[in-house]
């Protein structure tokens, strides 16, 4: 096997199309050489490498020590410098690169090759022997800290104290002298903190030393949690990059910069990015030194004072904008970009499909479909839709009332209101008592990614746009306010102080990710709008999704927004959701402990006009569009009263005393309510019930009809059904009703009578049920819980478990289980097929908003699916990929 692939200097051994093999990085540097962009020369070991290499004991197969050295060679020849002369050395940085970028999740050490020796050669070829000892201490620190593993605070501290005797406040002061003195003290820290072991001198020892704990990256901590919330299968493994070092620290015809194409924040058609005269790359990407604008305009924007690169650096500015214009047609996708000039000439380090907030990933899409770069279908394909539950979600009511503290940058939109948390494992525990938490930080680090994932919102004292914070915040969807320099915030202590005031942990604080405002108390929040590019892709998906989509609904506001989002009917009402109504509740308890038909009759005749009344008003919302109404589902034990006053009240609606209510509650209890009386078995044992709410939705859609001129076309249907002759015996409850009422009313409506399909009898006899049932819809929380015979309540508990060791390889009860429940599903829907040509096959699970599921769906050939209103057209999105 080769794993050692070669790039620059006119040789490209991948290309774009390798990055399974080479790592996003990789595959990108190899493309970038071969259309002859400026890459400074290198190689990449092979994603391949890394799963061998933890074969092998953690360690390399002689063949691809080899292959490297080759590698080295092959940079030699083209820098003309040794690896490791004291001369003029060759220096490298060795580099991270998965399939997909995990930022900041992996190690990268720069400057490798220096030692006592080589940088003297370095500080005579360069001419700057400040530069020299400061990228040789540098170098010591990032290997101690990424290879060796030392703590660096100590590190941290000697050039803390360094700068204190010598008078200084900046890095920029000190001289030559000071960094060799400190390259001493740093040498001597390794020797105490490693076990008295000198930091290695020889070059190879370093190279190999930095592979192998890149490789050792992918299995550390912080890159497993990463892996598991951006659903990363572990045996991708990483690929490592080494390449020639170029420096932007090289004085102020120097920089290193990232840039977006196009604005990552907003979709805007225009460069964007920041830049660093005289800097190494990770100063911008580590939001250490507060970076420059690259574009005047942006910098004029924003105010500020110094120069931007277009203004500071114009002719590599320009060569810049032509690498980005062809970048962009080249990959026809907005591109993030590192790169570096060193003393005024440009080299690219990166290109790679830029991460973009919701709201960008739309308009540079519907724009690049507008331009002609893409097609109206690569624009569908190329939106996230789970991305999209960013946008519907509510922003800050713009007329509210705000009490602004402090401003920074607008990292990462959306607004979010919460408790002040100042660690990340303080915001999860507190996430997970239920509590909204904004975590502030000075700054985030890989570290903090749990506590992030927990909050609602993240505020940061420290770090650009393209920050550690703001680009993780972006990618998880949570607003963020960042590089609030005003912020002076006591970890220890719990407590920041800005503009005078101080704001405790638990204080609740607003943020707004668009403005960068930073606010106190809970600021009201309004919906957002839906029109625009948003308008315009859901239209372009809309032509060529075959799925329709409904919503699961049950209230009026439900229904509305999910017409606002655009449903073609309602896939499930829920009629218990009705039932437990504040001001219904009592009749429904009355019914439930009735000791006899009579009993139970007297409490839905109250129930009834109500019922009517919700099913009136859901029929004209949804004017003239299918809605499915299910029939009373949930277990009868849930309604129980157990409060005195609860049973008090029941007791003075019926006139049973409370001692026999106690009592018929107690016959009621059940022991596995989930599996118990619930379903159509309430149906079966007390149809009244089920022929009350017929009767309603017969009743409301005669009355809407005739008011309106549109007749609803009602679908009534019976939960957890198992066995045919359970759905016949309801389908003649509900014919009779409607017979009744079509009778009294003088006239009839079209309606249909089916069942849920949720439990794996069901399924497996579909064939007998369609012999009855005119429409299936597939239940799928219940169908994944009795298949697996999993408690959808009680699943929280272990499922992580099960999805970490990946014995699921996601949440079962959020992503349909394909394998086994998905079989039950195909074997169903082709059942039911053979017995009724045609019959009308939807989903109505948790799974209908999920794009994966919906995959599945279009694959199966149902005809729609019902999901939650916000997630409609997150569905409407999904059904159009998956039809694509
Ligand atoms: C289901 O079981 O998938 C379903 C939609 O019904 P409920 O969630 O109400 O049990
Ligand atoms: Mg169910």
């Amino acid at each position: 096997t080769q794993y050692v692939y070669r790039f620059g200097g006119g040789v490209s051994d991948g290309g774009k199309g390798d990055k399974n093999l080479l790592g996003g990085k990789g595959a990108n540097l190899a493309e970038m050489a071969s259309i002859g962009l400026p890459v400074p020369p290198g190689f990449t070991i092979s994603t391949e490498m890394c799963a061998r290499y933890y074969e092998e004991g953690e360690s390399f197969p002689q063949s691809v020590r080899d292959e490297a050295a080759n590698g080295i060679a092959h940079i030699e020849a083209i820098t003309n410098k040794k690896f490791g002369d004291p001369a003029d050395p060759l220096l490298v940085s060795v580099r991270s690169g998965a399939r997909i970028s995990m930022p900041g999740m992996m190690d990268t050490v720069l400057n490798l090759g220096l030692n006592d020796e080589t940088v003297e050669g370095l500080a005579k070829t360069s001419g700057d022997a400040r530069f020299a000892w400061d990228s040789y201490r540098r170098f010591i620190q990032m290997y101690s800290d990424v290879v060796l593993e030392l703590d660096h605070g100590a590190f941290e501290e000697a050039l803390e104290i360094a700068k204190e005797d010598k008078g200084y406040n900046l890095d920029t002061e000190l001289t030559a002298d000071d960094w060799q003195a400190l390259v001493t003290q740093y040498k001597a820290i390794v020797v105490e903190l490693w076990d008295g072991k000198p930091f290695p001198q020889d070059v190879h020892e370093q190279l190999w030393g930095a592979i192998g704990a890149v490789f050792g990256s992918w299995q550390c901590e912080r890159a497993k949690v990463y892996r598991r919330l951006n659903d990363i299968p572990a045996d991708w493994g990483t690929a490592v990059n080494v390449q020639a070092m170029v420096f932007g620290n090289m004085g102020d015809t120097s920089a290193t910069g990232v840039a977006f194409t196009r604005d990552p924040s907003k979709g805007d058609n225009a460069y964007y990015g920041e830049f660093l005269i005289n800097a190494q790359g990770e100063d911008v990407v580590a939001g250490i030194r507060t970076p420059q604008y690259l574009t005047k305009s942006a910098r004029e924007a924003a105010g500020a004072k110094p120069a931007s690169m277009e203004e500071a650096l114009p002719t590599v500015y320009g060569e810049l904008a032509k690498v980005f214009d062809l970048l962009e047609t080249h990959y026809r996708d907005m591109q993030d970009i590192e790169f570096t000039v060193q003393q005024g000439k440009l080299w690219m380090l990166q290109t790679r499909s830029g991460k973009r907030t919701a709201k960008a990933a739309l308009k540079i899409a519907v724009d690049m479909a507008n331009e002609g770069l893409i097609t109206q279908e690569e624009a569908v394909a190329r939106v996230d839709p789970a991305a999209l539950d960013q946008l519907l979600h509510p922003t800050l009511d713009p007329k509210a009332p705000r009490d602004v503290i402090a401003k920074g940058l607008p990292a990462s939109p959306g607004a979010a209101s919460g408790l002040v948390v100042f660690d990340a494992d303080t915001a999860e525990k507190r996430a997970e008592m239920g509590d909204a938490v904004i975590l502030v930080r000075t700054e985030t680090s890989p570290e903090d990614i749990h506590g992030m994932h927990a909050a609602k919102g993240i505020l940061t004292a420290r770090g650009g746009m393209t920050s550690h914070a703001a680009v993780v915040a972006r990618g998880m969807g949570r607003p963020c306010v960042s590089g609030v320099g005003s912020l002076a915030i006591d970890a220890k202590a719990k407590v920041f102080r800005v503009s005078g005031r101080e704001v405790r942990e638990g204080d609740i604080i607003t943020i707004d990710g668009a403005t960068g405002e930073v606010m106190i108390g809970a600021v009201p929040t309004v919906q957002p709008e839906l029109a625009g590019d948003f308008g315009t892709l859901m239209g372009w998906a809309d032509k060529v999704r075959r799925l329709k989509v409904r919503a699961n609904a049950e209230t009026p506001l439900d229904c509305k927004t999910a017409r606002i989002f655009g449903a073609e009917g309602v896939g499930l009402c829920r009629t218990e959701h009705m039932f437990f109504d504040a001001a219904r509740i009592t009749a429904v308890r009355q019914m439930i402990l009735a000791e006899d038909e009579k009993g139970r009759r007297v409490a839905l005749d109250k129930l009834l006009p109500e019922q009517r009344a919700d099913f009136t008003e859901i029929f004209e919302i949804m004017a003239g569009l299918p809605v499915t109404i299910r029939l009373l589902d949930p277990p009868l034990h849930e309604f129980l009263p157990h409060a005195e006053e609860d049973f008090a009240e029941v007791a003075s609606a019926t006139g049973i005393g409370v001692e026999a209510l106690k009592r018929r509650a107690a016959e009621l209890h059940e022991f596995n309510p989930m599996l118990g009386h619930r379903g159509c078995r309430l149906g079966v044992t007390y149809p009244e019930i089920y022929e009350m709410q017929a009767r309603a939705i017969f009743e409301a859609a005669c009355d809407v009809a005739a008011k309106s001129g549109k007749a609803p076309i009602p679908e009534v249907m019976v939960p957890l059904v198992a066995t045919r002759r359970e759905l016949e015996l309801m389908k003649a409850v509900i014919d009779k009703a409607a017979k009744a009422v079509f009778a009294e009313r003088g006239t009839t409506l079209e309606y249909l009578v089916g069942t849920m399909i949720e439990l794996p009898r069901a399924a497996l006899k579909a064939g007998e049920i369609a012999e009855v049932g005119e429409f299936f819809s597939f239940g799928t929380n219940d169908l994944t819980q009795t298949t697996l015979g999993v408690s959808r309540d009680d699943a929280g508990r272990f499922l992580t478990t099960y999805v970490d060791k990946g014995i699921y390889p996601k949440d079962p009860f959020v992503s349909l289980d394909v394998e086994g429940v998905g079989e039950l599903i195909e074997l169903a829907a082709e059942r039911g097929r053979k017995t009724r040509s045609g019959i009308k096959l939807g989903i109505c699970g948790e799974h209908g908003g999920d794009p994966a599921s919906i995959a599945f769906c279009e694959k199966t050939g149902l005809d729609y699916v019902s999901a939650s209103p916000y997630r409609v057209p997150i569905a409407r999105l999904a059904a159009a990929q998956a039809a694509l």
